[in-house]
């Protein structure tokens, strides 16, 4: 039966609606499989088997009187920057230890109603700041692939459990590569989508001009219906836009034929992992096969996108962190006056990242400073997304690595943060630009660790991303491998 942990969400659908599997037998097969890894993985802070049981028998019941939503019994897992009433939000930070929120996000409340099974929460880079995890206040998560190796960040947990058969399928947030990273450096499926495409009420706010919650999976059709569960206008988010949501599964024809695809020269650069850039080569060799026309071009402005991105993000971020402040949410130190219950309380909630995006964040937006380092850093994003607007004019999507090497190790790189921003080299401009982007696996360099391959689309235009990237999934095999985590020979079926 542990072999239930493995199956798509799709394949799992159809052995739940045909009655040959419970979802109750389901989740205890992904728990077992938790409890067997996740001591060597670590992808989730907080487990609730508990309560995932109790939903898992509800959907039963709810199957057995007819239910039949999308998701019924499909057990999931949510990254920890994400709301979940009842369950600790730690946000992986100290400063949120002992907080529970006392509501649910609208995506959590959209994968309930659609009648999904909620594992856990999984672990984070600490409000979302990082490419590795190792910036979690609690513990690092470890690449299923290969356990000495970072998972990516800052949805490593996500990434992580997705990838190991931990969950069929995840939230994560994204916001400047925080989902397409991890998926790439895990070998799974995950989509960032348009801003404004996905609500983020109840989502901890990282940089808010930047930030969307998006899914992981481990194929393209798993992505695309979790996309197209939790997409969609919400009045309690003024930044969520009323754009009707494409039914995504009529996206994926597995035909590619008259569509363009743009391969923009600027991703294609020095300090590239060769595999890497021979994987992503040989992916767009493998859609021109299929009858997609591949042109190049150029964005100009991409050698831009990672210091405007840290001074954005931080000043946003230290705008956004101030509310936690010992009076209101989470860890309170008191001290005689009140600046010192501030300076103790984030003194010793925040960690070293945190604070340095603070004082960046802080430093950018200081009288004097705003027009040199704000104002400038929006107007380079307003090139950026011209960029996009012009090379989409003429392209369907863009093709390109999601990351520039494969999963490094625990520690490498840890010590330098100017080595970690690089991480997010080929993801922060689309984040800028607020377009959608997804990553999904096309390769495996020579240690066996996966390749990730980044689709770019127009606002709005998820389906089309969607297509080409699954297209692509149809005309290969690597999405059918699986870490050999538990000696099994590390290929799944189906
Ligand atoms: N790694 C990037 C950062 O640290 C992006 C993080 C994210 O997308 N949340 O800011």
């Amino acid at each position: 039966m542990s072999d239930l942990a493995r199956l798509t969400i799709q394949e799992a659908r159809s052995l739940l609606s045909r009655g040959e599997i419970s979802s109750v037998e389901l989740t205890q097969a992904v728990l077992d499989r938790i409890l067997d890894l996740d001591n060597a993985v670590k992808a989730y802070l907080t487990l609730a088997p508990d309560l995932a049981l109790e939903q898992a028998a509800e959907a039963d019941r709810n199957r057995a009187n007819g239910g039949a939503s999308p998701l019924l019994g499909i057990p999931l897992a949510i990254k920890d920057i994400i709301s979940l009433e009842g369950l600790p939000a730690t946000c992986g930070s100290r400063i949120l230890e002992d907080y529970v929120p006392p509501y649910s996000a609208t995506v959590v409340e959209k994968l309930r109603a659609a009648g999904a099974v909620i594992l856990g929460k999984t672990n984070t880079d600490e409000f979302a700041m990082g490419s590795s995890t190792e910036n979690s206040a609690y513990f690092t998560t470890r690449n299923p692939w290969d356990l000495d190796r970072v998972p990516g960040g800052s949805s490593g947990g996500s990434a992580a459990a997705v990838a190991a058969g931990m969950a069929l399928g995840a939230l994560g947030s994204d916001t400047g590569g925080s989902v397409r990273q991890p998926a790439a450096l895990c070998g799974v499926v995950g989509i960032k989508p348009t801003y404004g495409r996905v609500s983020r009420w109840g989502l901890v706010a990282f940089a808010s001009s930047l930030d969307q919650i998006g899914p992981l999976a481990r194929t393209v059709s798993d992505a695309a219906l979790l996309l197209g569960t939790i997409a969609g206008y919400d009045p309690r988010d003024s930044t969520s836009v009323d754009v009707p949501v494409a039914g995504y599964a009529a996206a994926l024809t597995g035909d590619v034929r008259g569509l363009r695809i743009g391969v923009p020269q600027e991703y294609f650069i020095a300090g590239i992992q060769p595999e890497v850039e021979s994987a992503v080569r040989a992916a767009v060799e493998t859609l021109a096969g299929l009858g997609a026309e591949v042109v190049d071009v150029s964005l100009p402005h991409t050698e831009y996108a990672l210091p405007a991105y840290y001074l954005i993000a931080p000043a946003e971020a230290s705008a956004n962190l101030a509310r936690f402040d010992g009076m209101r949410y989470g860890l309170s130190l008191p001290a005689d006056d009140l600046w010192e219950t501030y300076r103790r309380t984030r003194g010793q909630g925040f960690g070293p990242e945190v604070k340095r995006r603070i004082m960046l964040g802080t430093y950018a937006l200081s009288a004097g400073y705003y027009d040199a380092y704000y104002l400038k850093a929006s107007q380079v994003r307003t090139l950026i997304r011209r960029d996009f607007d012009q090379a989409l004019e003429h392209c369907d999507v863009l093709l390109a690595p999601t990351a520039p090497t494969t999963a490094f190790k625990v520690g490498e790189i840890a010590g330098d943060p100017l080595q970690m921003y690089l991480q997010d080299i080929f993801t922060l401009a689309l984040s800028l630009a607020g377009l959608p982007g997804l990553s999904l696996p096309c390769g495996f360099d020579g240690e066996g660790l996966p390749i990730g391959l980044q689709v770019m689309g127009r606002a709005f235009d998820e389906a089309t991303v969607l297509r080409v990237a699954h297209a692509y999934e149809q005309a290969t095999e690597w999405h059918r491998r699986a870490p050999a985590l538990d000696g099994s020979e590390g290929t799944r079926g189906g």
